[in-house]
């Protein structure tokens, strides 16, 4: 397992990690399998979405906000239920495929690291499953 490191900006944040994990799968040396990109984290996430126009990222954070909001008299008292529950739906792991040694990704798709109670500095993990 590999591990990569990501630095949030601000309390919310989708950081592209793309090129890490295709360097990550590349320095593997496997051509044909699978990976799992997977945040060890409780309020944050990995999605897969459009990379080529950030105003995507921008819709997709202000629509769960609109129904997860900050504040909603929840009962978990460290004051981030919000991150939590957005943790949740977008989930904490994607698995890829791996083809001739790199990634298969449609045209317009990148993968996220999503920050739900930020700034902080992040782990992702990185397994690689050769066929
Ligand atoms: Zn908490």
């Amino acid at each position: 397992m590999q591990t990569i490191s990501v630095s949030t900006k601000g309390r919310f944040d989708f950081v592209e990690i793309t090129h890490q994990i295709r360097e990550v799968v590349r320095e593997s040396g496997v051509k044909n399998g699978i990976c799992v990109v997977y945040a060890p984290h409780t309020t944050a996430g990995i999605t897969i979405n459009e990379g080529a126009d950030f105003s995507v990222r921008k819709d997709i954070l202000k629509e769960l906000d609109k129904i997860i909001p900050l504040d909603d008299n929840y009962s978990h008292l460290e004051g981030n239920s919000a991150a939590h529950i957005k943790s949740s739906i977008i989930g904490c792991s994607e698995q890829l495929i791996i083809e001739n040694g790199d990634l298969v990704l449609g045209t317009w798709q990148s993968l996220y690291f999503c920050e739900f109670d930020g700034p902080r500095n992040r782990k992702v993990y990185v397994k690689i499953i050769e066929e």
